[in-house]
């Protein structure tokens, strides 16, 4: 399956996705997450990205859909994916589709995670990150490690991203309302947004859009 997550930053997009992806045997592609390891590494693309991303701002598309379309043309991406964080506007979403459609493909199915505006600020302030692998998520009073600043899962170091800060992530929610919440309405036109109520436990929200998932499998 071809999948696009969508939602809020503080959604759960990358807590769902990692679940989903492994429900589905498809790799996980982040954005976000490809960027950051750019900037890990001190690549060229992370020099330019990484000052957009302090900011809260979206990274310009020439930057972000080559390396999207790259990781897409990776050989376990060849039967499906699911991507999180792209596309993040209408022109990314366009050039998806035309990149989609040269191969005689296109996506199953778009997720849009709903979650109300003060529970994403709430959930944003405490989110604590392993710097082993970003999936390993967790939360100050939600989902507090055993042990504070230390990932239960690997014991890797748990962080705070620098853009979950209060001031840039009231940017990011406009940046989210102005220029993605767009693409919900594009792909609807295309009969492929489920709509999916992202509060509750973790393995709620995944089972709703697991259920989802297949009702689009049989309408597809
Ligand atoms: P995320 O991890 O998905 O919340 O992304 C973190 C940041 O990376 C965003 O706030 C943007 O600055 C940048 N970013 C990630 N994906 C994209 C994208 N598709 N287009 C532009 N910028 C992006």
């Amino acid at each position: 399956m071809r999948i696009v997550l969508v939602g809020p930053p503080g959604a759960g997009k990358g807590t769902q996705a990692a679940y989903l992806a492994k429900n589905l045997s498809i790799p996980h592609i982040s954005t976000g997450d490809l960027f950051r390891a750019n900037i890990s590494q001190g690549t060229e693309l992370g020099k330019k990205a990484k000052s957009y991303m302090d900011a809260g701002d979206l990274v310009p598309d020439e930057v972000t859909i080559g390396m999207a379309k790259e990781r897409m043309s990776q050989p376990d991406a060849a039967n499906g994916f699911l991507l999180d964080g792209f596309p993040r506007n209408v022109s990314q979403a366009e050039a998806l589709d035309g990149m989609l459609k040269s191969e005689g493909m296109q996506l199953d199915a778009v997720l849009d995670l709903e979650v109300p505006e003060d529970e994403v600020v709430k959930r944003i302030a405490g989110r604590r990150i392993c710097r082993n692998d970003s999936s390993h998520v967790f939360h100050v009073d939600y989902s507090a490690p055993k042990a504070e600043g230390v990932c239960d899962a690997c014991g890797g170091e748990l962080y705070q991203r620098p853009d979950d800060s209060e001031e840039t992530v009231r940017t990011r929610l406009d940046v989210y309302h102005t220029q993605t919440e767009p693409i919900i309405d594009y792909y609807r036109a295309q009969g492929l947004v489920a709509t999916i109520p992202a509060l509750g436990q973790v393995n709620e929200v995944t089972e709703r859009a697991m259920a989802a998932l297949s009702h689009k499998g049989k309408a597809a």
